[in-house]
């Protein structure tokens, strides 16, 4: 029977938390509500299609969420070691060597997160002193200035610009001080789907070297490349020893509520994340662990067909866009495309987004919170094509409605 007592206690905030942002930390108060949480909500309130927030609607592989059900029945239910399960770090090492031909060492070299964007967090708090400067290239994830702030550190945003978002190292060179701890490199890119290249990463790694930096390497989506091809930054000689590269499981594997995923980098900088890690979460759900090694040993044949299927739906989405009236930035990896929306009359992207959701029936992201000044993405819009094809057809079906 539901019990039916009656609460007598007030709920009328009263004195200085009167004022939510009283309460709210002032490192944080700046940042207010994420913007995948405000467009997700949007979407389901407008029943738009969401190629807002990059979440695939369909499952990852039946025999990797099957690994993890049966780790549950078998008992693997409690804590995790801090730093991940033995299988899954090894599983890990070996990954990560089939890539770069470096072998980090499962046991000093690994770190199990949740998700990498606690793989981000633990890095910055891990890492950085406060006064530090972090450069990053903007339009940025929306974790990275929130986690600098976190740690005390100032992030110093460099601005990349389309059609093709490219690395400008002068630019870097010139913002680096003798305050510059850390670079964070995103590549492939969110939001811009560029990736990085073998220049540009010679370039970056010269400067870490002439100004002993630290690179923050994420590379969640470097399974996702369609023109070129993903060079980890770790394999530019000298890099490793001054690398952290975080992945996940979420996009590879179409998992991106498990919230796995890693650090690699060599002892002296694991010893620093884990510093931070051991005290955010200490460690990961067991089980999804127990899933994630079996994904990492799913072979080459997946990933290509992975490769195969977005390349199609990126095609797809991009040609649709393009015929609809939109600028496309097409990107060469990731599962996002930036367009310039401009030709449809609005001057800011949440007043065009907010038409879109409403009235298109299509929610998307508007890139503002990925900028240090917001006026410079107010032009573009981020759409995410990590979707089944009849889903996008539905989509591309609505947008088309733009141009009557
Ligand atoms: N990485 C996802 C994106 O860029 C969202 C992650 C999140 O919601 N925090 O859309």
């Amino acid at each position: 029977m539901v019990s039916t007592t009656t609460c007598h206690v007030s709920t009328r905030v009263t004195g200085r938390y009167a004022d939510a942002m009283n309460v709210t930390a002032k490192r944080l108060q700046s940042f207010g509500e994420t913007v995948f949480a405000t467009w997700s909500r949007l979407a389901l309130e407008h029943d738009a299609i969401n190629l807002g927030q990059g979440f695939p609607d369909f499952d990852g592989p039946p025999e990797v969420i099957e690994a993890a059900y049966r780790a549950m029945l078998d008992g693997h239910n409690q804590y995790a070691p801090m730093a991940g399960i033995p299988s899954l770090r090894q599983a890990i090492a070996d990954d990560f060597h089939a890539s770069t031909e470096i072998s980090a060492h499962p046991d000093t070299d690994i770190t199990v997160t949740s998700g990498c964007t606690e793989g981000i967090a633990a890095t910055m708090l891990g890492l950085l002193n406060p006064g530090d400067e972090v450069i990053v290239f903007e339009p940025f994830y929306d974790s990275y200035p929130a986690t600098i702030a976190m740690a005390g550190a100032t992030m110093v945003p460099i601005t990349t610009r389309p059609p093709d978002f490219g690395i400008d190292v002068d630019a870097v060179r010139a913002a680096i001080t003798p305050r510059t701890r850390a670079i964070i490199l995103n590549t492939p890119h969110n939001p811009t789907g560029h990736v990085a290249s073998q220049q540009e990463l010679e370039g970056l790694a010269s400067l870490c070297e002439q100004h002993d930096l630290i690179l923050i390497a994420d590379e969640v989506y470097d399974r996702m490349v369609y023109e070129g091809r993903h060079i980890p930054i770790s394999t530019i000689p000298g890099m490793w020893q001054r690398t952290i590269t975080l992945r996940s499981l979420a996009k590879t594997f179409s998992l991106t509520g498990w919230k796995i995923g890693w650090a690699i980098a060599p002892a002296h900088l694991t010893r620093a994340v884990q510093a931070a890690h051991q005290f955010l979460t200490y460690a990961v759900p067991t089980p999804l662990q127990h899933g994630a090694t079996t994904a990492l040993s799913m072979g080459e044949g997946y990933y290509a067909q992975l490769g195969v299927d977005y390349l199609a739906r990126r095609d797809l989405l991009c040609n649709a866009l393009r015929s609809v009236g939109f600028n496309v930035s097409v990107p060469a990896g990731s599962y996002f495309v930036m367009c310039d929306h401009t030709p449809f009359g609005y001057a800011q992207s949440e007043d065009f987004c907010e038409h879109l959701v409403k009235e298109i029936g299509v929610a998307a992201i508007p890139p503002g919170s990925f900028y240090k000044d917001p006026a410079d993405g107010a032009h573009l819009v981020r759409f995410a094509f990590c979707k089944t094809m009849p889903v996008l057809e539905e989509a591309i079906a609505r947008l088309s409605r733009l141009s009557n």
